[in-house]
């Protein structure tokens, strides 16, 4: 058998860099300047990721994302392992359950970029994510015929293989009350050589109404190999939606979200959701207060037609929907 050929994305995120101090010599810094920290949930970027960061700039909004702080140390109160509530909706293991007519899957617990301020950084993936766990999921969803949406989490369901993401949407699309898939990723922003031809080609056979919603932060975010990856997307016919998430020190400013959301569009992107920081320990430091939130808000409202204004929206654990601020 002639082994199969490893993607040129499966070679980029095998080469991310995992090591802080790699990363501030790329980037001209001295980490002795820095506040950098070892966590078990340790770093991990890609360097088509990397090279949209400024040089010799220790405060660059992408950076920011990604770097291990001392500052995640610190416990606040009212920040958890937890913080929305995941393990209680887990229905099955890697079936998460809370809200009428969606179900999300729980892939796989690998992503191509850790960010920081992950709601799930301390998620137990292995209890919960992987193949083993993928017959009891899809088997409660075929016995519950409310379930008319599929979500596509993790981690990043686009680490897998185009093979096993294929085989796994076809037995999702096998369940006859199925109508919709929804892939939640990041890797098109983290890794846009992901969306390469052989993706491409299966996205356009995908037998079901495909929703792909992304995570860009920041405008710096989406340059042209981005952007060229979403329009290739949007070629296909899916319909791509991004989700933010409010971070101080990286996006608090309207400037930059109506830049995000101006940028976005041009690659063929809606704004869905921009999301009030889920408590998780280890991100307090990027909380923004909720007035400034509703501020920042009504200030884009100002300057973007009603389509380019995300929705701000917490998740609230035991709500029936995520809920507007
Ligand atoms: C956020 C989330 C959804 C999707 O909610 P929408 O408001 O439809 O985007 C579905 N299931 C779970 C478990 C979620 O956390
Ligand atoms: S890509 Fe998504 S799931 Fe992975 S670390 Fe980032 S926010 Fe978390």
């Amino acid at each position: 058998m002639i082994p199969r050929a490893i993607a040129r994305w499966q070679s980029e995120l095998a080469a991310a860099l995992t090591r802080p101090e790699e990363l501030l010599a790329r980037l001209g810094l001295d980490p002795a300047t820095l506040p950098i920290a070892p966590s078990p949930f340790p770093l991990r970027v890609p360097l088509a990721y990397v090279d949209r960061m400024r040089r010799c700039d220790r405060e660059d909004p992408l950076l920011r994302q990604v770097l291990p702080v001392g500052e995640e140390h610190h416990l606040a109160p009212g920040f958890s392992r937890d913080p929305v509530g995941d393990l209680a909706a887990a229905t099955t293991p890697g079936l998460l359950r809370k809200y009428r007519g969606r179900a999300l899957l729980v892939v796989t617990g690998a992503c191509p970029i850790h960010c920081r301020y992950c709601f799930r950084r301390h998620f137990p993936y292995r209890e919960h994510a992987g193949e083993q766990a993928w017959d009891a999921a899809l088997a409660a969803v075929a016995a519950d015929g409310s379930v008319q949406e599929v979500i596509l989490s993790g981690g990043d369901p686009l680490t897998l293989s185009d093979d096993r993401l294929a085989g796994l949407v076809q037995r999702v699309a096998a369940i006859p009350h199925v109508r919709r898939l929804r892939v939640h990723t990041r890797a098109p922003v983290a890794l846009p050589s992901r969306v390469d031809e052989g993706f491409l080609s299966w996205l356009e056979t995908c037998p079901l109404q495909t929703v792909v919603v992304l995570h860009a932060n920041h405008p710096a975010e989406v340059d042209d190999a981005v952007s060229r990856a979403t329009r290739e997307l949007a070629r296909t016919g899916v319909t791509l939606l991004n989700q933010a998430v409010l971070l101080r020190g990286v996006n608090d400013d309207a400037r930059v979200l109506a830049e995000l959301s101006d940028r976005l569009f041009q690659s063929r992107v809606l704004p869905y959701y921009l999301h009030q920081l889920d408590p998780v320990q280890g991100a307090a430091h990027f909380q923004v207060a909720d007035d400034s939130a509703r501020a920042l808000l009504a200030a884009l409202r100002e300057r973007l037609p009603g389509y380019l204004v995300p929705r701000l929206v917490r998740e609230l654990r035991g709500a029936p929907s995520k809920l507007p601020l």
